[in-house]
């Protein structure tokens, strides 16, 4: 069963929601469970053409948001952030020249790649350090025998 679920997904068929919902209910240290990995990480493969990318996420400003939505930490009321703080445009353009000189291949977020580069990533309000840096991304990747682009992403690049 799991393995016909995992040949349709293989093979770019949609998966109906009983289909997904099985797949949650594998065990986890499972012959099953290493198959759906295994998939995985073909699905990611065949989606980037084999080159993992790392793009960074610059924070220009950050303010207590008057919206107010109870879970967020940037509500007023949560009280995480209580004045605006903005960085320079010369402080913008550094950061994101290091992200780039240290193998950055875009400026957008998917492995998450921050560590202070944000206005609110100091130690007192995120209780220690958030995010990865540039050069911790691209190291997790090669560990997971990633190839990892050099250059301007395949995505975003010109
Ligand atoms: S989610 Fe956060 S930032 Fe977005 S509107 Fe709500 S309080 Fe503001």
């Amino acid at each position: 069963m799991v393995r016909d679920i995992i040949k349709k997904s293989l093979d770019r068929n949609m998966l109906a929601e009983e289909e997904i919902a099985s797949l949650f209910k594998v065990p986890l240290f499972s012959e099953e469970s290493a198959m759906i990995i295994s998939a995985s990480r073909k699905k990611s493969e065949s989606a980037s053409n084999g080159l993992a990318e790392v793009h960074a996420q610059l924070g220009l400003n950050v303010a207590p948001c008057p919206k107010n939505c109870a879970f967020c930490s940037f509500a007023v009321r949560n009280k995480v952030f209580t004045e605006k703080i903005e960085i320079s445009v010369d402080e913008a353009v550094q950061k994101a020249r290091q992200f780039e000189a240290d193998g950055a291949n875009a400026g957008a977020n998917l492995l998450w790649a921050e560590a202070g580069s944000n206005p609110r990533d100091t130690e007192k309000e995120t209780e220690g350090k958030r995010g990865m840096t540039v050069r911790d991304c691209i190291r997790v990747l090669e560990e997971a025998e990633w190839k990892v682009l050099q250059g301007p992403s395949k995505f975003y690049g010109a």
